[in-house]
């Protein structure tokens, strides 16, 4: 049990961090009361429109298991029974004017991540935080200030979301502060006054715009449903996941330019049949998709950097508040939940030093969290054009092979470890680059060998065109 029984600890911010965060906090036997700027997203009559639609996203290992670590029982399959398994990506291509899909597993071994909708899991951990007698919730609470040395904060209190009237504002006193507020965080904005923070934004060239593809007119999916399928066209991509409905949610991901072409234009019934093919009328109809390009947002995607989450021992940041990243890898919300687990496994080892703990929180993680931001930046080129590519193939092959033949070597695609595994993001990428040297090694070796036995073979026979065959 943890000994500051009587400390308070507020959470800023409801949504999948904050609320595991809060779990973690409760069942060690903290106060808590957690704070949010919107309604209660499980009561259908608050909620406002916006916020009904949600996106869904792949949860994998570091997400299940820190909603494991929190002890209680039935968490987990309460929140897997919401899932649906993908196996691996499904590759939508148009090659020599005919449509192609080419699966491409994720693991060797058969792992799967779990496609889901966020606000589901939002839920389910709500409901489970509702049941324990230590935790307070106060919706339509917008954070607007804090002194962590004084260990106050100040909220603006609305009886809507959208109230255009100023609502009236609070003073609370706590102890501990976890900012789990998003990319936007005003908990972060506040941090920065007290603490010597190095913060970095970049809103990168993509947009994103969600589709709905309803289940078929015999109820069924539409498409396989156990994939993420993929439609990589290098400077866009199309995706879907697939939801318990039977229905898919895609996501359409292009340049900003790109996007004002196709606005200026209203060529968007062209555009998704040159470069998607088997997407219209089949998935979607021309007017649907229309439509729903015309009045679903496009929308930026930042990526965050900053170092260090917390003040002394009074407040940390976690999850989109300390390194919103794009969505390129899948991780985003698994590395939010996974900082859950690593805080309190700190915590848990200086139970009365909490500032100790905070600092080495920060000094571990900020690699990790910085390692999965720059690797997920970089996946776009791996599902918008690598994918398509045979060598690119080979080498998953061949490292799937490695794994699976010599497991005693340790060897393990990258993406493997970030999505299976619980390895830290700083390690995977260590062990990544240490592969890829030897394999380079071993291709430029083999390279060597064919070419030089080539050019022996050409010189004995004069048959270039054996060097030439083997090196194109
Ligand atoms: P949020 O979900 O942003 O929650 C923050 C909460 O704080 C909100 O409820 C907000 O209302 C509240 N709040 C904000 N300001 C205040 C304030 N001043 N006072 C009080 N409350 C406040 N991640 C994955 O792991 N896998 C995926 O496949 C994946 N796909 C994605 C696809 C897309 C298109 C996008 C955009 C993201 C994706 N992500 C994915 C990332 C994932 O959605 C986020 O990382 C995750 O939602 C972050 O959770 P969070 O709790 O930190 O922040």
């Amino acid at each position: 049990m943890y000994p500051s029984m009587a400390e308070k600890t507020i959470i800023i911010g409801a949504g999948p961090v904050g609320s595991l965060a809060a779990l973690y906090a409760a069942v060690r036997g903290h106060h808590v009361d957690v704070y949010e700027l919107r309604p209660d997203l499980r009561d259908p009559e608050t909620i406002p429109l916006n916020f009904a639609k949600s996106i869904n996203l792949a949860l994998s290992e570091r997400g299940i298991n820190s909603l494991a670590q929190t002890g209680l029982p039935n968490l987990v399959d309460a929140v897997l029974n919401e899932t649906i398994p993908m196996h691996g990506r499904m590759i939508h291509l148009s090659k020599n004017g005919e449509y192609t899909r080419e699966p491409q597993l994720y693991d060797a071994r058969g792992k799967s991540l779990s496609a889901m909708d966020r606000t589901g899991l939002n839920k389910t951990l709500l409901d489970h935080l509702e049941s324990m007698p230590n935790v307070n919730f106060f919706f339509h609470h917008k954070l607007i200030g804090v002194d962590f040395k004084k260990r106050l904060a100040w909220f603006e209190r609305h009886h809507h979301t959208d109230d255009p009237v100023r609502g009236f504002e609070i003073e609370v006193k706590f102890d501990f502060m976890i900012g789990a507020d998003g990319a936007h965080s005003a908990v972060r904005y506040h941090l920065m006054k007290f603490t010597p923070m190095s913060y970095q934004q970049e809103y990168i060239d993509k947009l994103w715009c969600q589709f709905h593809i309803p289940p078929g007119p015999d109820g069924e999916f539409r498409l396989p449903p156990n994939y993420l399928h993929i439609w990589p066209q290098d400077e866009s991509m199309f995706i879907a996941l697939p939801n318990q409905d039977k229905s898919f949610t895609a996501t359409l991901f292009l340049t900003r330019s790109g996007f004002e072409q196709l606005d200026a234009s209203g060529q968007v019934i062209d555009y998704f049949s040159n470069k998607f093919p088997g997407v219209i009328p089949s998935l979607i109809t021309h007017d649907e998709l229309r439509k729903q390009y015309t009045t679903n947002q496009h929308l930026p995607l930042i990526s965050i950097k900053c170092t260090p989450y917390h003040f002394g021992s009074s407040g940390v940041i976690l999850g989109d508040a300390a390194h919103a990243m794009v969505p390129f890898y899948g991780q985003g919300m698994n590395a939010g939940l996974e900082d859950v687990r690593v805080l309190f496994d700190i915590m848990d080892k200086y139970p009365n030093d909490r500032a100790k703990a905070l600092k080495e929180y920060s000094e571990q993680r900020t690699p990790d969290a910085q390692t999965i931001n720059d690797l997920a930046l970089r996946n776009y080129r791996e599902m918008a054009t690598d994918v398509k590519k045979p060598l690119y193939l080979l080498r998953k092959w061949l490292e799937e092979k490695l794994d699976l033949y010599l497991p005693n070597v340790g060897w393990a695609t990258q993406y493997s470890r970030v999505t299976f595994s619980n390895m830290r993001y700083s390690e995977v990428q260590y062990r990544a680059h240490r592969q890829a040297s030897i394999l380079n090694g071993v291709v430029g070796l083999t390279l060597a060998t064919l070419v030089g036995s080539g050019f022996w073979i050409a010189r004995a026979g004069g048959l270039q065109k054996v060097k030439m065959g083997i090196l194109r």
